[in-house]
């Protein structure tokens, strides 16, 4: 870890080391460029930072959340829905919710690793739909990048040949767990299409990587490195190369410009002494995340661009979306008491459940999927969600409650609808002219507005689930939520799937960005995170950020041969 640039000036400076920016970096370096990565957060080695082996006794807290630890003490993601001396704020009549990761690796320390690559549709859907825009590019100038990041990162999978849902090169799949298979015979009573998961989890060696051993603890970081993290995976392996240097606790500001309008470099805070600092580039990469590579833009104002770097069209803080989502939980009477039987696999599901109708029939466009979760993991704080909750309801004190706690482990099941949102007018992000953070850095306010589309899609998601839990025998836990309630829909951006910020487009009237990701008004400025997505598709996003990411440093690699960078 470094706390100065040990050079003038580098090839490549990239801001964020999530899954993007690690990929940018990854293969910059192995293509010979020197990359300097700015990183606000602190550093992190999951083969030793990692708590995976952590028992909840371990800790007085047993496991419960901390205020940078929010999806539990153990969680090896260091950030948080809100981060103290950085807010965001929200237009009256808004909720939206910004998970911000701050440390080596962002997000890809804890994410689910649920890697599905877009299919042909999900690039041309306003071709078939009418609705949204269609990507610059296609599925075939996307698939060679997702060929690599399947060999180079790892992921299991099935070959299924579904219309719309890509295979790839897929180590074999863990066999699903009992209740996984109850889920199974229910989908294929009701139609509905359930396969094995799609996870960047190694169950083969690898590259040097040991293969799952099946602890389930991905969230925590993983110490054999058997999923994919972008420090581990990625940035580590680079840093051998002796070409990739890291700056951590770097809190990026602007990214400044000449005066012919060719970025120079980022100017920065460095967190640990509060100064100011720049580092100069030949080529700029943002990956600091959808949203926040759009609040760097807009902040790199000069008198050449006062509308923000890269944004002549105005679209950048625009088409922001986010998965709409909700869940149905339910407990199953047969899977109480349950003869005992291991559980074990990987920190996920083993089934995975894709679009599988024709909107022709439907009341809305697009698909969701489903994921699913139940199982007897290792109890910690607030499992099970409170055993009050199961029917009859129970709870009390000493021997009895032990005994209700044994009873129900492992009956209930879980079912989590994401789907794809149309981009629309009333979602995106702006920068708030009264509101700056803790370094004077003017912070984002976000806008939103889901519409019909989305409140139709999740109201058949309810549905759904309810079908499957009576198919399963079971009783769900709550009432189907009314029109008023949004049928249950999420919170804008509680599902962590914001992307389309910085979007990519054939003209540079309506696009910040062409199909290399690079800005249509500042050739020497890429996005490499989410932040160039037109649509988002009813899968999760980032094997395809990993995969553009890649795509965009071959770009800026065969641009500097050419003597163009
Ligand atoms: C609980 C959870 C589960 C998820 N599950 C899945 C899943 O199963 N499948 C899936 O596809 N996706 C999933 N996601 C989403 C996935 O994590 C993100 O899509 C992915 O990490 C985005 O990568 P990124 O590079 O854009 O941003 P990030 O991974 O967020 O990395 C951005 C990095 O930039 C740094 N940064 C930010 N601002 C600055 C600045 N101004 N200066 C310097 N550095 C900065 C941050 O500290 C961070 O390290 C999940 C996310 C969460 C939180
Ligand atoms: S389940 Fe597998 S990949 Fe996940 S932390 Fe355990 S060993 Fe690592």
């Amino acid at each position: 870890m470094q706390t100065q640039p040990k050079r003038l000036e580098y090839d490549v400076v990239i801001v964020g080391s999530g899954a993007g920016g690690g990929m940018a970096a990854y293969a910059l370096t192995e293509a010979g460029a020197n990359v300097l990565m700015l990183e606000a957060g602190g550093w992190w080695d999951n083969s030793k930072d990692s708590a995976m082996l952590k028992m909840p006794y371990d800790s007085p807290r047993r496991g419960a959340s901390t205020a940078d630890r929010p999806f539990g003490e153990f969680d090896a993601c260091v950030g948080g829905w809100s981060l103290e001396g950085e807010p965001y704020t929200k237009a009256e009549g808004t909720k939206f919710d910004w998970w911000r990761a701050r440390m080596l690796g962002g997000r890809t320390n804890h994410w689910g690793r649920i890697s599905l690559r877009f299919g042909p549709k999900d690039f041309r859907h306003k071709t078939i739909d009418g609705l949204g825009d269609d990507w610059p590019l296609s599925y075939d100038d996307v698939a060679p990048y997702y060929d690599r990041v399947d060999k180079l990162v790892g992921i299991f999978g099935s070959v299924e040949n579904l219309p719309n849902h890509p295979d790839g090169f897929f180590q074999p799949a863990p066999r699903p767990r009992c209740y996984e298979i109850l889920v199974k015979q229910a989908s294929d009573k009701l139609g509905v299409w359930c396969i094995p998961a799609r996870l960047s989890i190694i169950t083969k060696p690898l590259n040097g990587r040991a293969a799952c051993h099946y602890c389930g603890q991905c969230n925590r970081g993983c110490m054999t490195n058997s999923n994919f993290t972008s420090p581990n995976v990625l940035l580590i392996p680079a840093m051998k190369s002796g070409r990739l240097t890291i700056i951590n606790n770097a809190m990026a500001r602007e990214v400044t410009v000449d005066q012919s309008g060719k970025a120079t470099g980022v100017s920065y805070i460095d967190k640990a002494t509060g100064e100011d600092r720049h580092v100069q580039g030949r080529v700029v990469v943002l990956a600091a995340s959808a949203c926040e590579s759009a609040r760097i833009m807009l902040n790199s104002k000069s008198p050449r661009f006062p509308h923000g770097l890269g944004n002549a069209s105005g679209v950048v803080g625009k088409y922001l979306t986010d998965s709409p989502g909700t869940d149905v939980a339910g407990f199953i009477p047969k899977l109480t008491d349950h003869v005992e039987h291991n559980c074990d696999g990987v920190g996920g599901g083993h089934i995975y459940m894709p679009w599988w109708l024709d909107n022709k029939k439907l009341d809305f466009p697009r698909g969701y999927h489903i994921e699913v979760w139940g199982g007897l993991g290792q109890p910690s704080y607030g499992f099970m969600g409170g055993i009050q909750s199961y029917p009859p309801r129970f709870g009390g004190y000493g021997k009895a409650l032990k005994a209700d706690y044994r009873h129900f482990w492992g009956a209930t099941v879980g079912f989590s609808g994401r789907g794809e949102q149309i981009p629309n007018d009333d979602c995106y992000c702006e920068i708030d002219p009264a509101v700056k953070d803790q370094w004077g850095i003017p912070v984002l306010k976000f806008h939103w507005k889901w519409s019909d589309h989305e409140h139709n899609q999740v109201r058949h998601m309810q549905q759904t689930f309810r079908n499957l839990i009576a198919e399963m025998g079971g009783e769900v836990f709550s009432q189907m939520p009314t029109k008023q309630q949004g049928y249950g829909i999420s919170t804008g951006g509680s599902i962590i799937h914001e992307v389309g910020t910085v979007r990519m487009g054939s003209s540079a009237t309506t696009s910040a960005l062409n199909s290399n990701c690079q800005a249509w008004d500042c050739k020497n400025l890429f996005v490499a995170d989410g932040g160039p997505f037109v649509s988002q598709a009813d899968k999760n996003p980032t094997w395809t950020i990993l995969a553009l990411a890649w795509r965009t440093a071959d770009y800026i690699t065969q641009q500097r041969k050419a003597g163009v960078l």
